[in-house]
């Protein structure tokens, strides 16, 4: 996707930065809650169908004052990235892989006839947000700095259609690791009653009104002693997505060949930048261009349709190594049951909560991110 308009894109070189005279406290890293606390500053650029992208500013963190018929409110005309910057054992400060997630922000605003815009110069704005706030960007280990670039239609009416203005905006929290004491799998609820997306709707987009109903199975999901809801899918109850992370589960065959299988990108599943990730790690170590550690050689990746029965064998005869899901806030993320149609289904997972294949994967994602091991695929900005 790119900006097509002859109206003026993000200038990055406009960019406005009006520091706070008076910076709030750096809350303290240990017990942060994940998306509680803010840096002192937000970039904001506002965008209008008659004058384009306008002036970036970096300004105080603070609310926005917006017109109650603002179409955001009544039609959810938004959407949303994540990502993080990391600071390694030198202080230097780095993103991961963040064209993907412009990309996904920019084909996410087309699906919403939201505009779209130059990724490397609104990239250039966030990199200045970051400079900015620098000294919130955590360096203990398995800390980082979120980032959570939205964009929103805010017409000022209550009719339905393409919004003659909106506004760009992005906000940085610090958070440490998601599992602080090490790994805990999570129990999932197969869940049968709600889908998350269906073919031809949006679900690989990133955007709000994804996320809103999915709020209420979960709650579900809780109350019958699950974390979080596996997402099916049509009559044979395929695999989608965990919670709001991408799926992958491994198999063993008989000839003892492990199958790393991820559901296919099929318009239904976000295209998630650590399922990419993972997927590029292990082909790469198998074609021999990298080596990731411990990762085993008997290795085959796919991109499959899994469904429920295939599940419910696989764990009953012993193929079933392992399931994780995956994403930017946890990285990698084990399971280890799955309540459907009214049973449990166990999935394995050794001592430290992961698995043969998680753990060698993590390990290594982990490192790349922090720059602990070597950035050979050009992934690290
Ligand atoms: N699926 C959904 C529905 C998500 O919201 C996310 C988080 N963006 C993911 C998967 C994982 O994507 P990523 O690896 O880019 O964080």
């Amino acid at each position: 996707v790119r900006y097509t308009s002859s109206l003026p894109d993000i200038e990055p070189n406009r960019l406005a930065i009006r520091k706070r005279q008076q910076l709030k406290e750096v809350p303290p890293l240990k017990g942060l809650k994940f998306g509680r606390h803010f840096t002192d500053h937000m970039l904001t650029i506002p965008w209008t169908a008659e004058k384009g992208w306008g002036q970036p500013e970096i300004k105080d963190y603070g609310p926005l004052s917006l017109d109650p018929s603002s179409a955001v409110f009544h039609y959810a005309q938004c959407l949303f990235e994540g990502m993080k910057a990391y600071r390694n054992a030198e202080g230097r400060i780095t993103l991961f892989r963040p064209d993907m997630n412009m990309a996904r922000m920019n084909r996410s605003a087309e699906r919403l006839a939201l505009p779209t815009f130059n990724p490397d110069a609104l990239l250039a704005c966030i990199k200045q947000l970051l400079i900015t706030d620098k000294h919130w960007i955590p360096q203990e280990p398995g800390h980082s700095l979120y980032i959570r670039p939205v964009l929103i239609g805010i017409q000022e009416s209550v009719g339905i259609s393409p919004p003659d203005s909106a506004l760009l905006y992005v906000i940085c929290s610090p958070v440490g690791p998601y599992y602080p004491d090490g790994f805990k799998p999570v129990a999932l609820y197969g869940t049968t009653e709600h889908v998350r997306a269906a073919l031809g709707g949006t679900g690989e987009f990133k955007i709000g009104s994804n996320y809103a109903p999915g709020v209420y199975p979960q709650k579900k999901a809780i109350e019958k002693g699950y974390v979080q809801n596996l997402w099916l899918h049509g009559p044979e109850h395929n695999l989608t997505e965990v919670g709001t992370m991408n799926l992958f589960v491994v198999f063993k065959g008989e000839d003892g060949r492990y199958e790393l299988v991820t559901p296919p990108l099929d318009g239904m599943i976000l295209p998630g930048v650590t399922r990419d990730s993972i997927l590029q790690l292990a082909r790469s170590h198998l074609a021999g261009q990298i080596n990731v550690s411990d990762l085993p050689k008997n290795l085959v990746v796919s991109e499959r349709t899994v469904n429920m029965k295939e599940i419910v064998d696989a764990a009953k005869s012993g193929a079933l190594v392992e399931m994780f899901g995956s994403g930017t806030a946890a990285v990698v993320s084990p399971v280890d049951r799955i309540g459907y149609l009214g049973r449990d289904v166990h999935i394995p997972v050794d001592a430290d909560g992961m698995g043969p294949i998680s753990r060698p994967i993590w390990k290594e994602l982990v490192g790349r991110q922090m720059g602990t091991i070597e950035d050979n695929l050009g992934w690290s900005v």
